[in-house]
């Protein structure tokens, strides 16, 4: 199989895998037990989180282990704006587990705003100025699209908001940037964002754990109470060998290190090789220039791309339609954002790369797509 759709999930790295095995052997003592065991336990899960940290470039007690990116962007959305008053502000690129936290805030008497995309799929600045104001609490702009790859420049994002209000809270989903590209350069405090969250399953940990960064600075409240476990923020026993494997990714070193790497690596490299190959015959590229290399969305009005992704399926290729998290309502909901029509929506296709896939791979899914793409327009054509 040739899998080309890691934005949905990354296969576990073997050296996680490993690694989860053998914790769970050794070490699957309670964390809060007060026996060497249990104590051993929970200083291993503060290595992992002391690695993320870093990856991050933030401190170790700004970071919360939660269940997955959905339950960390709901966190910093329901309990992010400030004494639960004035506006909040959204961007329409945003994955569902933020924007579905939108609809429930709007539904509970919250004003909600939505900023408009850019046909490129960045978020419009302009139109993200005009909306802030005096009583904005809180503003969530996705770091990285999980539809497109398209980058906000979220320390410009951070710099902007905060000169027009410097009490309002900002929030950035950065499951489809994390480790994609650097962060350690432009470190979260400096930029001026206050939650960010992360995923392990698409970085090539476990599913069921994720995490929120909370600049130390800002006060909120816990999300779920308990036995008080994650200092009292998010209570429930800490999923231990879900954690260690999730930092055992993180840690792996071929994830982006440095402005350079995101500049140049395999991913890229693959990414701009099929862009290159399919833009050439046909397709058109959904999404910036300004891109994390790992998420290549292109359409193509003239075919259906469900179809394709069935053909391609049955030759052991697998790509993705958009995100796929979403039904097929909100799928469309991205590319809408940002102009598209109906015939180039139900055409367009995702696919998402790995460090672990190579160049060779690219060239067969370029040559296989072309391939089924003409006896695709063929049959439309008759
Ligand atoms: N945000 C983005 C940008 C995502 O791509 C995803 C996963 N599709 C999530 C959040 C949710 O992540 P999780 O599966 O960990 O809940």
């Amino acid at each position: 199989v040739i899998y080309f759709d890691n934005a949905s999930t990354h296969k576990p790295f073997d050296c996680v895998v490993k690694e989860i095995n053998l914790f769970n052997e050794k070490h699957f003592f309670n964390p809060s037990a007060l026996y060497k065991e249990g104590i051993d336990t929970s200083k291993i899960i503060e290595r992992s989180r002391k690695i993320i940290a870093d990856k991050l470039g933030v401190q170790s007690d700004e970071i919360y282990f939660t269940s997955s990116a959905t339950e960390a962007n709901n966190w910093a959305l329901l309990n992010g704006f400030k004494n639960k008053k004035g506006n909040v502000v959204i961007s329409q690129g945003e994955h569902a587990s933020v924007f579905e936290c939108g609809n429930l805030l709007k539904s509970k008497g919250v004003e909600v705003r939505w900023v408009k995309l850019k046909n490129d799929g960045t978020i419009d600045l302009e139109d993200l100025d005009k909306k802030i104001d005096n009583d904005t609490t809180l503003v969530s702009v996705i770091h990285a699209s999980n539809e497109t790859g398209a980058v906000n420049d979220i320390k410009l994002i951070g710099n902007l908001i905060k000169s027009k209000n410097v009490k309002t809270r900002f929030h950035s989903d950065g499951v489809a940037a994390f480790c994609k590209i650097d962060c350690i350069n432009s470190a979260l405090r400096d930029r001026g964002c206050d939650f960010y969250t992360i995923s392990s399953h698409k970085v090539g940990g476990p599913k069921g754990v994720g995490a929120l960064y909370i600049n130390k600075k800002i006060n909120i409240g816990p999300f779920i109470v308990g036995g008080g476990q994650e200092r009292g923020m998010r209570s429930g026993t800490e999923n231990t060998g879900a954690i260690i494997g999730f930092s055992k990714a993180v840690a792996c070193s071929c994830w982006v290190h440095s402005e350079s790497e995101q500049q140049n690596n395999l991913a890229r490299q693959i990414h701009d090789y099929i862009k290159n190959t399919l833009t050439q015959n046909g397709w058109i590229l959904n999404g910036s220039i300004n891109n994390t290399g790992y998420i290549l969305s292109l359409s193509n009005p003239n075919i259906k791309a469900e179809i394709l992704m069935r053909l391609l399926a049955e030759d052991g290729i697998l790509i993705g339609l958009g995100s796929a998290c979403a039904n097929k309502l909100s799928q469309n909901r991205i590319l809408n954002a940002l102009g598209a029509t109906k015939a180039h929506i139900e055409g367009s296709i995702r696919l998402s790369f790995s460090p672990l896939n190579t160049m060779h791979e690219a060239k067969i899914v370029a040559q296989k797509i072309m391939e089924k793409q003409k006896i695709l327009q063929g049959k439309s054509i008759k």
